[in-house]
């Protein structure tokens, strides 16, 4: 048996007869900017998430870069966030001559550790990004309460987590911006990159609107420095019909995690992995199932000789990355960044896994412990 980390090809199969003739339909129409379909797919994220405003940019990356240009994020001021993250959340702040300034994480939840962000917070702080990592959200309440008694925005990197909620609300319009990826490994995945922002303020979606076209709402007259980051036609048509199906796939996802939690439990392996922690009350999407485990590049060498895909999300934290040499960090800084890294592994997870194929992992974690 064959056990791959992600099957995109597999899904492509269910939605193949009705994506085709979108897309010809666009490729007939040669209009590939923006444009109607943007339209209509903004309209059905908004609804979908039940957030007024919903802007399609280029990619999750560019959505927090755009989120921070509209805060008004300049160089040398500071942008808090976590270091255990893609590389993109802090790259953006960079990108923007800004600087992360990291706070650990929860061992629990592995997203921002909220009671230790006040003591990040300097004159120069303009911005607080929580990433909801794997699909979890981050302590939304008390990230609010802290940042908005300082006067600071929150940007969502809701990159990993479209549906997830928080005490009932989907995350992305808590903070003053919530950024997706369209990327095509994420739970709504595109034909290609695309990204999208959104937000509960008329007047920052004018703002993303705006710099999304080179800081231009008339066409060549600019009233501020803005990108090119627009999402296409292409990836709105084949976005909006795979968004139909977006929760019997994150339904097929959380019963995976229940059938991973039963099977883990009944062979007795506890003890050697530590299952996702999903906090009460609110809504994991699983955009990836990720354990705590002993001896783990041994489990995941063992893992890949029976054909199952695994992979460590992330081996290095932000903080010891090579670029961020400059920040002074060392080892020690982020001590549960630290540990996560070296102790997470991810498993397939993906909505069209057969209960034989997530068998045969336990099955195997089970004979690697024996
Ligand atoms: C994927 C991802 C991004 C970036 O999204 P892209 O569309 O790949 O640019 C940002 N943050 C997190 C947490 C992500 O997982």
């Amino acid at each position: 048996m064959k056990v791959p980390l992600l099957d995109l090809k597999a899904q492509y199969q269910t939605i193949k007869k009705e994506v085709l003739p979108v897309i010809e339909e666009i490729c007939e129409n040669q209009g590939f900017i923006l444009g109607p379909k943007v339209e209509s797919f903004e309209k059905k994220m908004s609804q979908y998430l039940d957030i007024p405003y919903s802007v399609g940019v280029a990619s999750g990356t560019d959505a927090i870069l755009l989120s921070l240009m509209a805060v008004g994020v300049q160089p040398g001021d500071e942008v808090i966030t976590t270091p255990y993250t893609f590389f993109a959340t802090g790259g953006s702040i960079s990108r923007l001559g800004a600087i992360p300034r990291f706070v650990d994480i929860r061992r629990d939840t592995f997203n921002i550790d909220e009671n230790l962000i006040s003591s990040k917070i300097t004159s120069r702080t303009k911005a607080v990004i929580p990433v909801h990592l794997y699909g979890q959200s981050a302590e939304m309440d008390r990230i609010m309460k802290i940042s908005d008694k300082a006067g600071l925005p929150v940007i969502e990197d809701a990159a990993q987590a479209i549906g997830t909620e928080y005490k009932k609300k989907k995350v992305g319009g808590i903070g003053s911006f919530g950024c997706f990826s369209f990327f095509p490994s994420k739970n709504l995945g595109g034909f290609g990159d695309g990204g999208m922002v959104t937000t509960t303020h008329p007047a920052l979606a004018e703002k993303i609107k705006s710099l999304r076209v080179h800081g231009s709402l008339k066409r060549y007259y600019h009233d501020e420095i803005g990108c090119n980051s627009r999402l296409d036609s292409l990836q709105a048509g084949v976005l909006e019909i795979k968004l139909k199906y977006l929760d019997q796939w994150t339904k097929k996802r959380q019963k995976n995690a229940s059938l991973y939690e039963k099977l883990f439990k009944n062979h007795g392996l506890t003890e050697f992995v530590q299952l996702p922690f999903a906090s009460p009350g609110n809504v994991h999407v699983y955009n990836q199932y990720v354990l705590r485990v002993k001896r783990r590049d041994d489990l995941r060498a063992f893992l890949a000789k029976a054909d199952i895909g695994t992979e460590i999300y992330y081996p290095v934290p932000l903080h010891l990355q090579k670029c961020y040499e400059f920040l002074g960090h060392k080892t020690g800084d982020f001590p549960e960044s630290e540990k996560a890294a070296l102790e997470t592994i991810a498993l397939p997870i993906y909505p069209e896994l057969t209960e034989d194929q997530l068998t045969y992992v336990v099955k195997n974690i089970k004979n690697f412990y024996s």
